[in-house]
């Protein structure tokens, strides 16, 4: 079987040429991935934007209309580093959709990617480092209240600190955060994740792949949650522009299969998020579409 993906065109909202987040990457993934055969027609499922109370399981409502309306103070905005556009905006609640949307299908089907995601520095009452709102809190938050999950681990594995997310979660035992990134990368504070694996700059694939191995299957017995969240971050990667590790691009491969192969040997469902990249934009969709080629040859444990 092959796993849902999913994407919405309003992903890629235009930025202005000059802004240094490959806003254009969200488009060109998906268009890279049909080139590849990885996303076929009927894989693909479009999210709605994420309906206020949801929001509001993870963010203040004064931080996300401030947002929405172009009214937070300056500071903030620049916090964030992305404006608030009419077309950003929409791309932002869609994008949380898009990840419980996802989470949702990892349930009905053992495994689904989302093909954006992973904006994992945004907190209740602020957003930071490209990130507005905490899609995989919302996620968790939501299916929490349903009641289709008691227990989530949420596997971070972008370069930078899931700080956000190990904020909101702090002192809720239902979703456990896991973050492994680099010691000495933004975000300069820490905050404190049920697991922090702290990795020392110009880390290669060898001892990258053995420190996660190490932990990860020990979390799932431990934790045993009933889906995992992963963010799939490929900033680790060794020309990543902010990443200071030393991945190639065999290494994310063998990180994303090992991830998802310990999920799903042991029947825990996962949902996939793209997380954080920063490079040239072929380059950089390339990579994307590693945890999603991964995840295509996981067909043997749907
Ligand atoms: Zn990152």
């Amino acid at each position: 079987m092959r796993p849902p993906l999913v994407y919405h065109p309003q992903y890629s909202a235009p930025l202005p040429s000059t802004h240094r987040f490959p806003m254009g990457k969200f488009r060109l993934l998906v268009e890279h991935l049909q080139r590849l055969d990885l996303a076929r027609p009927e894989q693909l499922h479009q999210p709605l934007p994420v309906p206020r109370r949801w929001l509001e399981l993870v963010h203040s409502r004064a931080y996300h209309q401030g947002f929405a309306r172009d009214q937070l103070e300056p500071a903030a905005v620049r916090r964030i580093g992305l404006p608030a556009t009419t077309p950003l905006v929409r791309r932002s609640w869609l994008a949380v959709g898009g990840s419980v949307l996802t989470a949702r299908l990892a349930l009905q089907h053992g495994l689904a990617c989302h093909l954006a995601g992973g904006t994992h520095h945004a907190f209740a009452d602020y957003g930071s480092g490209f990130c507005i709102f905490n899609d995989l809190a919302v996620a968790a938050r939501v299916l929490l209240m349903e009641g289709l999950v008691r227990q989530l681990l949420v596997v971070d594995l972008d370069v930078h600190q899931g700080d956000g997310t190990a904020a909101l979660f702090a002192g809720d035992e239902r979703v456990f955060t896991f973050s492994a990134h680099g010691a000495n990368n933004f975000p300069r504070i820490k905050q404190v994740s049920d697991h922090d694996l702290p990795l020392a700059d110009g880390l290669e694939d060898g001892p990258y792949l053995a420190a996660i191995a190490a932990v990860l299957p020990d979390l799932l017995d431990q934790v045993r949650p009933d889906l995992v969240l992963y963010n799939a971050g490929v900033d680790p990667h060794r020309e990543d522009r902010l990443g200071r590790l030393s991945l190639s691009d065999l290494g994310l491969l063998q990180r994303d299969r090992m991830v998802l192969e310990a999920c799903l040997r042991r029947r825990i469902p996962v949902a996939t998020v793209i997380g954080g990249g920063y490079d040239d934009l072929n380059p950089l969709v390339e990579r994307h579409a590693i945890v999603v080629r991964a995840a295509s040859e996981m067909g043997a444990f749907l």
